[in-house]
Order: C-alpha cells, then sequence, then structure tokens
C-alpha cells in the first residue's frame, strides 16, 4: 500500500523518519508531499496512495474525488474539522485523529497562558497567582484531563463540565463536576475551553455565557476559534474592564481585541501542540493506527462512523 503524508507545515524530521519505520517496518511505502503551496500538488499527489497522514490540512471532497484509491485518512491530532467527515463517509473513506498525543503540549500552554495573564503579562507591575483560584474546564477530553492534572499541582480548585462524560468520571478525578457550562462560569475564576468546534458549540461562548464569570474572570481558549463569538466577547470586554482573555488561536478581530491593552493575549499562530513530542507522539500513532487497519481492519479511532 502507499501511504502519503501530505504536511503543509511538516513534522520535525525525527517524526518524519519514525512514520517511515513504521510504515516500511509493515511492508508499505512512504511518499512525502512537504511544504506543498498548491492544491495541485496536493490533489495530484493522492491518486494512487491507499491512505494519507495530513496534519492541519485541508481534505475537502476535491482532493477525496482525486484520491481514487483511498481508503483512510489519519489527522495526526486531535481536532478533525479541516476534514470533510461527512463526504468522507458518503465515499466509504475512513477518518481518523490520534487522540491524546498532544493533550499534555496543550496543557501545559494553558497553564503558561494562566502564569502570563495573572502576573500581568510580565508588564513589570505586580500580579496574582494561581494557588486558590477556581478554575473551570469547559469539557473534561484530553487536553481538559491534563489541565486538571497540572492545575492540582498549581494547587488550583478543578472543576469541569463536559456533555458527554458522567459526573463520576470527572468526580473520580479529584475534579469537581458541574451540572452544566453555565454554573461552570457562575462558580469559577477562570474557564478554559476545551470542546471541539462541531455545530452545537459554534459560536456558543457568548455574551451571556462569559458574563456570569465573577469579577476579574479570565477566559482561555486553546481550542476552536470557531466556537466563541467573537463580536460579542469584545462587547462583554468593553463593558466589563476586569475581564481578561488569553488565546491559542488568534480571533479574527484579533485587532479590536488587541486595543484592551492589558486584558488581550494571543500566541502569533497556533502553538499548543507545537512542541518535539507531541510532533512525533502524533505522526507516530498516525502510521501505527493505518497499519493496524490494513492489518486487521482496525477502526477504533474512527471519527466518522
Ligand atoms: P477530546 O476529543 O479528547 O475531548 C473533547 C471533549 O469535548 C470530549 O470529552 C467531549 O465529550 C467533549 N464535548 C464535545 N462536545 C461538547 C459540548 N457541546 N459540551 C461540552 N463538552 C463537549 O479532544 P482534546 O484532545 O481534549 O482536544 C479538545 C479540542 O482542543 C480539540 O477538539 C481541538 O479543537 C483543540 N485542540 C487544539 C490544539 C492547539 O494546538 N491549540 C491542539 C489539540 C487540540
Amino acid at each position: 500500500m502507499k501511504v502519503l503524508v501530505a504536511t503543509e507545515k511538516p513534522f520535525a524530521a525525527n517524526a518524519v523518519k519514525a512514520i517511515k519505520e513504521e510504515i516500511e517496518k509493515a511492508g508499505h511505502e512512504l511518499v512525502l508531499l512537504e511544504k506543498y503551496t498548491e492544491k495541485a500538488q496536493l490533489l495530484d499527489a493522492v491518486k494512487d496512495v491507499e491512505a494519507m497522514i495530513v496534519r492541519s490540512d485541508n481534505v475537502t471532497p476535491d482532493v477525496m474525488d482525486a484520491a481514487t484509491k483511498l481508503k483512510i485518512i489519519v489527522r495526526a491530532g486531535a481536532g478533525y474539522d479541516s476534514i470533510d467527515t461527512a463526504y468522507a463517509k458518503e465515499k466509504g473513506i475512513i477518518v481518523e485523529n490520534t487522540p491524546g498525543q498532544n493533550a499534555n503540549a496543550v496543557a501545559e500552554l494553558v497553564l503558561g497562558l494562566l502564569v502570563y495573564a495573572v502576573r500581568a503579562f510580565f508588564n513589570g507591575k505586580s500580579g496574582s497567582e494561581l494557588i486558590g483560584k477556581k478554575l473551570g474546564l469547559l469539557a473534561f477530553g484530553n487536553v481538559g484531563r491534563n489541565v486538571a492534572r497540572i492545575a492540582k499541582g498549581f494547587g488550583m480548585e478543578v472543576y469541569a463540565y463536559d456533555a458527554f462524560c458522567p459526573a463520576n468520571v470527572i468526580e473520580e478525578a479529584g475534579v469537581h463536576a458541574v451540572a452544566n457550562q453555565e454554573a461552570l462560569f457562575d462558580q469559577c475564576d477562570i474557564v478554559s475551553l476545551h470542546i471541539p468546534a462541531t455545530p452545537e458549540t459554534k459560536q456558543s461562548i457568548n455574551y451571556a455565557l462569559v458574563n456570569r464569570l465573577p469579577k476579574g474572570g479570565i477566559l482561555v481558549n486553546t481550542a476552536r476559534k470557531e466556537v466563541i463569538n467573537e463580536a460579542e466577547l469584545l462587547k462583554l470586554m468593553a463593558d466589563r474592564e476586569d475581564l481578561k482573555f488569553v488565546t491559542d488561536i488568534k480571533p479574527d478581530a484579533d485587532a479590536d481585541f488587541a486595543k484592551l491593552e492589558g486584558r488581550y493575549f494571543s500566541t502569533p499562530k497556533k502553538m499548543g501542540a507545537q512542541t518535539a513530542e507531541a510532533n512525533f507522539n502524533a505522526g507516530l500513532a498516525a502510521a501505527k493506527q493505518i497499519n493496524a487497519y490494513f492489518a486487521d481492519g482496525c477502526t477504533k479511532f474512527q471519527v466518522n462512523k
């Protein structure tokens, strides 16, 4: 089988080496398309491959139409909103992600953003500490769980709400389960977003919800920009000068948020999963999942069932 690694932003060299070894170990052939700049290059590269590994690359219907032999696409990472999963399903193409492989990287960044925010963005003035603060996790998936683990080390009191994770699982992790997202914003000093971008979650972080935060509240986003209603958040932050917003996903209205001096920070580009470890782990996991699929039909990580 031919396995294509198609990455506009390539994996680290050691990750490519590990992917290649893993794929070849199973008797398959690895084809590399890195740093492509034109869609045409991708359309050409997918023509005769049975499997493909991507990062945040867009896999649109035209790509799948060009890939007449394609059986499986693995997104090396967690969020798979860059892939048209419904169209893949229609065409009988399996789509998988590699959940959890970059979760610690994202979680460490959350705490980094929080330290930066409570220390007044290192502006030379006195800040505050995270110990004793109530941290709310909106979703208790792989990233949320890692944030909980690290935040407890900081002495924070951790709360979580997840629409699909039962309260007892949250409580067993030493985290307070709350009944809904409104309660999370009511009870916590800081809320960190870990929901995927879905039709239900898009634009769901709005004026009314964030306005529930107590005085001095902080919103942290390492999920997706689409979950935030930017116009409403901007309006709220204009109305409430006590709120801060720190994010790993630059909002479309970055320039407007940047006017809120001392209350807003965005990483220059999405950096949550940008660590050597996450890059390597996600790439290797993707290769292993492809081998498992061709070896015995394993589709454990399929996201378009
Ligand atoms: P995950 O799939 O392990 O967890 C997502 C959780 O969200 C699940 O527990 C699910 O039950 C819950 N959920 C789904 N819909 C919900 C809703 N409407 N309300 C409440 N909970 C809901 O994913 P993860 O690895 O924890 O990653 C979370 C998100 O973070 C990803 O979807 C991705 O968009 C984003 N992410 C960003 C980066 C980055 O570089 N900043 C890296 C990895 C992931």
